[in-house]
């Protein structure tokens, strides 16, 4: 049997977004087509892109439909920095590869890109805003990082980049479902969620824009969605995305608690063991994610230490991005002041929806065998 502790890669999709993605399957027809049943398609594309932005608090047609969060992002990035007179870009330094390449992509473009540092602890360092300008296109800062939890200090951002007219995007991927996100209140001008981190399939997410944020399109095509995201509506996939995002909005203070509880128990499991640093412990707990647990480890390889969990039947993560079936050093803890070598030695362990005290306790039997495995493994 294995042990889910995996949920901020993907998260198992809700029997309600099951049941709303089968159902609106059934249907035949394309959403722009003028028949009765591409109006039927569109009606339940309309009921669901309602639905989202009623969870969410933004206007309807504020909410822009993409295959996920990293065309979500690029979109964001790319379409708004395009869109206005500015020559620079700024993202954060733990920005999630789908925010920081399209920034350096726009190198090529003639833009600067100014990557805002972050203190040890992972948030936002306090002088870091300081490098925004008036020639600044966009501003990129995530709501929560998808390594550590880390959750960053939107406010300050939106009001330092307001002062100066610059839009602020913010990858809330992680976020969206697990914490309590108002779109409005947050000020924020443009925000990307993911569909399968909320309990829906792999295919559907949203790009968050508001209607007088500068924005061209990336991908050109049938002008859907605002003319910013062309292709064909993905139906049943937005009406999943309503129904997951439904029953996580419905149960997020509750579930927020019980996630804690099994999150720090990770946590607590991971710091008995010598040379393990868990990352964000001492953070107000408004700044963490109520689900992600993650540590630095003194003289593991992280793909050593995941193959021997996984042996052990635990499903975990390093976090970072994985190419070629190997993890590269973690951007995220070498931003953070780690060296190359602890930023090899990451794991998370994140929780979701479906996971039981049971899973962490399994987690707890091996973790220290485990550690002290790929610790040999690593010195040989
Ligand atoms: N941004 C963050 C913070 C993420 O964690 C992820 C996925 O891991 C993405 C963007 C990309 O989202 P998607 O897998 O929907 O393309």
């Amino acid at each position: 049997m294995t042990h889910y502790l995996d949920h901020a890669a993907t998260t198992t999709v809700r029997p309600e977004a099951t049941a709303a993605y089968a159902e609106a399957l059934r249907h035949t027809g394309n959403a722009s087509a003028v028949h009765a049943a591409g109006r039927r398609s569109r009606r339940i594309l309309e009921e669901a892109r309602e639905t989202v932005a009623a969870l969410l608090g933004c206007d309807p047609a504020e909410v822009v439909l993409t295959s996920g969060g990293t065309e979500a992002d690029n979109l964001a990035v790319l379409g708004t920095a395009r869109a206005r007179a500015g020559t620079r870009v700024a993202v954060g330094a733990t920005e999630h590869h789908a925010v920081l390449d399209p920034a350096h992509a726009l190198r090529r473009e003639g833009f600067g890109v100014d990557v805002l540092p972050v203190g040890g602890d992972g948030q936002l360092l306090p002088g870091a805003l300081d490098a925004l300008g008036h020639d600044t296109a966009v501003v990129s800062i995530m709501w929560a990082n998808n390594e550590t939890g880390v959750i960053q200090p939107l406010g300050e951002v939106v009001e330092r980049a307001h002062s100066l007219g610059i839009p602020v995007h913010t990858d809330a991927v992680q976020a969206v479902g697990h914490v309590p996100v108002d779109f409005r209140a947050s000020g924020i001008d443009l925000l990307s969620l993911s569909g399968h981190k909320v309990g829906a399939p792999v295919g559907i997410g949203a790009l968050l824009a508001r209607r007088e944020t500068p924005i061209v399109a990336v991908a050109h095509g049938g002008g859907q969605e605002r003319g910013i995201r062309s292709g064909t509506a993905n139906v049943p996939g937005a009406a999943a995305l309503a129904a997951a995002l439904t029953v996580a909005v419905a149960d997020l203070d509750r579930e927020a608690d019980r996630r804690r509880r099994l999150r720090d128990d990770l946590l607590a499991a991971l710091a008995a063991i010598d040379g393990v640093h868990p990352t964000g412990t001492g953070l107000p707990e408004d700044r963490r994610h109520p689900g992600i647990a993650h540590a630095i480890i003194d003289g593991v390889d992280a793909d050593s230490l995941l193959f021997t969990l996984d042996r052990a039947g635990i499903a975990a993560s390093a976090g970072s991005a994985c190419r070629a079936g190997v993890h590269e050093p973690s951007h995220v803890a070498l931003a953070m002041g780690w060296g190359a070598e602890h930023a090899r030695g990451t794991l998370r362990c994140s929780v979701g929806w479906d996971t039981t005290a049971a899973d962490v306790s399994a987690f707890a039997a091996v973790v220290g065998d485990a550690v002290g495995r790929a610790r040999r493994a690593h010195r040989s």
